[in-house]
């Protein structure tokens, strides 16, 4: 049998055996799991979370007392990463295998610094797999189904995950270009048009396709990009996403949400998934923001308390759903917080706002936002506006003012643009500028 065994369509989930296991059995396989990693990390050894045990006194692996001891051992961000790849070219020396065991390799996308290298084993590869599944049986997907997505590709491994992902779930997978430019965006809607997906194109640049459309004159449905939701708002205090990945570099499918509770179902067999306070290392009451922290579990190569400095909060009570793994809500990463005029607020926030005013958001939303000093100056907008009516421009500057102003209490200044100005990207744009 090549791939996952076939499930009864009907059934509520992937694989009930570990998403509806009770609670306290799941606890005891976290704690061997756990206790096993620690195990390789002393004997392989694992320097660099080595010598963040020996900080906790951790020297054997009896000496930390499972899950719930966590706490103690030292949290590793990303420039640990970074620093250990510098110190010990290329590969650092937070590996728990030799590299050439791993059959794949992506580095991230190195907006913050010199990109990290992920290599995943065949079996790291069907961890994420089996998670993707899990993620897509409860969104609704069944094998069979024809999917589309547009993520980028080589070094950059996103897009390679989740094309293997589908496949391995049964998907046949329509893997369009990303939209860089017309030409490219133009091939996927084309493309759609004659072989047109089960499932909507969703994704970040979904604004693309529909502007490309739109200049071309290809009516939505026949590519099928009708029936699209805009990403919904949230941030710090006010809700969050469901915690659906912790990074590719950690794990991209860590859970996904049922659609019937807030948040999102950990994969806790695969995972501790923790809201931490970085200055005590302890856990934030539940519903409350901290660090994103993620242990990983049972793979070949994993992170030890990896802290992503994105906010997450944990929800532990009950789902009628069936599963029984605690939920999480994703608050946004620290680094794309804005701070003025004595507020903090996600530029998702920001940009639930503007999308929620027709003018701006048809046929895309494009915008930048200066990045504030954190100071009282109005918050700099810049965003395209399609109409080249001055009337309908200037009530457009006035319904952006005043709803910003309602919904984050900030203060903007905006300068409105005729369409194509602002730069087009693929994948992320560029959102948050300099000047
Ligand atoms: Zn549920």
């Amino acid at each position: 049998m090549l791939g996952p065994l076939p499930r009864d369509p009907h059934q509520a989930l992937w694989d009930p055996e570990k998403q509806a296991m009770d609670p306290e059995q799941r606890r005891e396989l976290q704690d061997e799991r756990l206790a096993a990693m620690v195990a390789r990390i002393l004997e392989t050894p694992v320097p660099l979370f080595r010598d963040k045990l020996a900080q906790a006194g951790v020297r054997r692996s009896e000496d930390l007392g499972g899950v719930d001891d966590l706490w103690r051992i030292p949290l590793t961000v990303k420039q640990d990463l970074r620093d250990s790849e510098a110190a010990e070219p290329p590969w650092g020396a937070y590996r728990f295998t030799d590299p050439r065991q791993g059959v794949r390799l992506g580095t991230s996308t190195g907006t913050t610094g010199q990109p990290t290298i992920t290599v995943w084993t065949r079996k790291d590869l069907w961890v994420e797999y089996e998670s993707g599944a899990r993620n897509w049986w409860r969104m609704g997907y069944r094998p069979g189904m024809i999917v589309t997505h547009a993520h980028p590709a080589y070094l950059y491994g996103g897009g390679q995950m989740l094309q293997a992902t589908y496949e391995y779930f049964g998907l046949l997978s329509l893997w369009v270009p990303p939209p860089d430019t017309d030409e490219l965006a133009e091939q996927a809607v084309r493309f759609w048009t004659r072989v047109t997906p089960d499932i909507p194109f969703m994704g970040f640049a979904t604004g693309r396709f529909l502007e490309v459309a739109n200049k071309l004159g290809i009516p939505l449905e026949d590519a099928g990009l009708t029936g699209l939701k805009a990403p919904p708002g949230f941030g710090l205090g006010r809700g969050g996403m469901p915690l659906m990945t912790a990074g590719a570099e950690c794990y991209a499918y860590v859970g996904g949400p049922c659609g019937q509770s807030p948040g999102a179902h950990i994969h806790e067999d695969w995972a501790v998934v923790q809201a931490v306070d970085p200055s005590t290392g302890r856990e934030v009451p539940d519903g409350e923001w901290g660090n994103l922290t993620v242990t990983t579990l049972d793979r070949d190569n994993g992170l030890l308390r990896y802290d992503l400095e994105e906010a997450c909060a944990i929800l532990r009570e009950p789902c009628p759903c069936g599963e029984t793994a605690i939920r999480g809500l994703w608050g946004g990463r620290f680094k794309d917080l804005l701070a003025c005029q004595g507020t903090r607020f996600q530029l998702n926030e920001l940009e639930a706002v503007l999308r929620g005013i027709d003018e701006l958001s048809r046929p895309s939303l494009e915008y930048q936002v200066i990045r504030p000093d954190g100071g009282e100056d109005p918050l700099r907008v810049r965003v395209e506006v399609a109409s080249e009516d001055p009337d309908a421009r200037s009530r457009a500057a006035e319904r952006t003012v005043s709803e910003v102003r309602d919904t984050l209490g900030v203060i903007v200044d905006v300068e409105l643009l005729d369409r194509d100005t602002i730069p087009r990207a693929g994948y992320k744009a560029t959102r948050i500028v300099d000047s």
